[in-house]
């Protein structure tokens, strides 16, 4: 019988190659194989040694070309083969996108795994914006909310979510981001609260609409800004104007061997 493998479940972050963890360009360099999601840099497939076997599973909010038990699966066979797999996720592995679903099935299966910690792009893809998503003066705390629930749940009560203090940061919104603005309205948010939505945060085709929330969707539509993006909602908004940055671009080849780490 083959000695079981390992699997490192890797965080990519928010988008920008170089914004991974230097373990998990480590965990990169040395995979037998690599399981990978539409938004993972090429940069990064790009580092993986030569015979790494490459499997996309191009997992996006609405389309999963594979489905979730199918990746799972693919996980644990190929760890079963005897192979190190890195699945390497978009920003943090355990912040939606099923990670923690990925590593039940991993203890499940008695495969050992370990994770990496990844740069969400919830938090850093904000900074990347110019918007720290708390400030000592705007907000005291945040909430990152997804807008997309499991097939046949209710979907999230945006009115009682409206009643939260502090930055409200929402994932896999897109689709309904005029309902959500309506809603958090109604439930009692000001229509002049700023807020904005981040698309391809960290890349080079990283792109913002700001406004409040009442003029939000219209801006959003007349920028024609889709997914991946993040919506953002609240008086940090405001810091962009003066936080705003541009940034140079990294390139990982020039990042030195990490065998010794
Ligand atoms: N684990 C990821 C989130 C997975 S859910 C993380 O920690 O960032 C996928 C959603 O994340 C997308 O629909 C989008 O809302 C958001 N997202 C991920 N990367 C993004 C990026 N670079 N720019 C904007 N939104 C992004």
């Amino acid at each position: 019988m083959i000695n079981s493998g390992k699997v490192w479940l890797v965080g990519a972050g928010p988008g920008d190659a170089a914004l991974i963890t230097v373990r998990g360009l480590h965990c990169i360099r040395q995979a037998d194989a690599l399981v990978y999601d539409r938004l993972v840099s090429p940069d990064l497939l790009s580092e993986a040694p030569d015979g790494c076997k490459m499997i996309n599973v191009g997992k996006t909010p609405n389309y999963h070309p594979v489905p979730q038990r199918q990746i799972n699966q693919i996980l644990v066979e190929c760890a079963q083969q005897g192979l190190n797999v890195v699945r390497l996720k978009g920003g943090d592995p355990y912040v939606f996108g099923r990670g923690g679903e990925e590593a039940e099935a991993l203890a499940l299966a008695k495969i050992p795994f370990e994770v990496v910690p990844g740069i969400s792009s919830s938090i850093g893809g904000l900074a990347c914006a110019g918007i720290p998503v708390t400030h000592r003066d705007y907000a005291s705390g945040f909430h990152v909310i997804t807008g997309h629930l499991r097939q046949g749940n209710e979907s999230q009560d945006w009115t009682l979510l409206a009643k939260l203090e502090g930055t409200l940061v929402i994932l896999m919104g897109m689709t309904q981001l005029a309902s959500i603005c309506e809603q958090l309205i109604a439930g009692g948010k000001a229509p002049t609260t700023p807020a904005a939505v981040v698309m391809y945060a960290s890349h080079q085709q990283q792109q913002v609409a700001s406004a409040t929330l009442i003029t939000l969707a219209q801006q959003v539509a007349a920028q024609g800004l889709t997914a991946p993006a993040l919506i953002v909602i609240g008086d940090v908004v405001r810091l962009r104007e003066r936080l705003a940055f541009s940034r140079d671009r990294l390139l990982l080849t020039s990042v030195p061997s990490l065998m010794a780490l």
